[in-house]
């Protein structure tokens, strides 16, 4: 394995990673270069599990100001995290990367059930392994999936691509010209200024198994395996 400062990620995708300029639904060369960017990071020999959102098809809060129900908007929710991730197993085979999917809730004809233990098998197999229908429960995210399964799985650390934002600002830097980015950050930190990253329940999570992310720009080339070889790109927060 080459020189990396993680060998075993968690990559969370939204679902917006995959729509393209519509930030809807899935755009074929979007979801193509997305995987072109993991397939230079498989190459690397490093173990990569995958959390993939559905933001770009359908949210719960959504459905919910619109009159349904919020676990049932929610459940639509985790389907569309599944359709994401038959889309981005697809694209990742035809350019040789194996993969499994394990979904949080059964369905056998299309994909694998989630096995903790099958999981981290496959990881070791050098497949690449992608979660969906994210925690199975309602009221949850797939950000809180992705802090979740980093957790199960043992993983490094969590990978938290963004769409055209380098990092972690004081402020809206789209708003305020005098937000600066920050290079490292504690959870604690992120809490004390009121830091909007990710939500508090995933936060949390990777705050107690101290399991630190990095956020940072997935739509500059490279970057996926700059964050894997240790480049300072992005913000890292951990937990202390
Ligand atoms: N969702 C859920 N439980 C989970 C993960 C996701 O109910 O454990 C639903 C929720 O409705 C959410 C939708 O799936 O709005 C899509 O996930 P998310 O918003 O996290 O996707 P992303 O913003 O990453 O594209």
């Amino acid at each position: 394995m080459a020189d990396v400062k993680y060998k075993r990620i968690m990559l969370k995708l939204s679902g917006e990673a995959l729509a393209g300029d519509k930030g809807f639904g899935i755009n074929p060369p979007v979801i193509k270069t997305v995987a072109e960017e993991v397939k230079s990071v498989y190459n690397l020999g490093i173990q990569i599990a995958i959390v993939v959102g559905g933001g770009n098809m359908w949210r719960g809060v959504s459905g919910e100001q619109m009159g349904m129900e919020r676990a049932q908007a929610d459940y639509i929710g985790m389907l569309a995290t599944i359709m994401n991730a038959l889309a981005l197993q697809d694209n990742l085979e035809s350019i040789g990367v194996p993969t499994r999917v394990q979904t949080s809730i059964e369905m056998r004809q299309i994909a694998e059930p989630y096995i903790r233990r099958k999981a981290i098998r496959h990881l070791e197999k050098e497949r690449v392994v992608i979660f969906a229908g994210g925690t199975g429960s309602p009221y949850f995210s797939t950000d809180t999936t992705a802090a979740l399964r980093a957790a199960e799985i043992n993983a490094d650390a969590i990978l938290m691509a963004k769409n055209g934002v380098d990092g972690i600002y004081s402020a809206d830097p789209n708003k305020d010209p005098d937000a600066v980015k920050f290079d490292q950050l504690t959870q604690l930190d992120i809490i004390n200024k009121g830091l909007h990253v990710m939500d508090t329940t995933a936060s949390s999570l990777s705050m107690d198994n101290d399991i630190p992310f990095v956020v940072f720009n997935l739509n500059e080339s490279g970057n996926i395996r700059k964050v894997v070889e240790g480049e300072n790109i992005g913000t890292t927060v951990r937990g202390k």
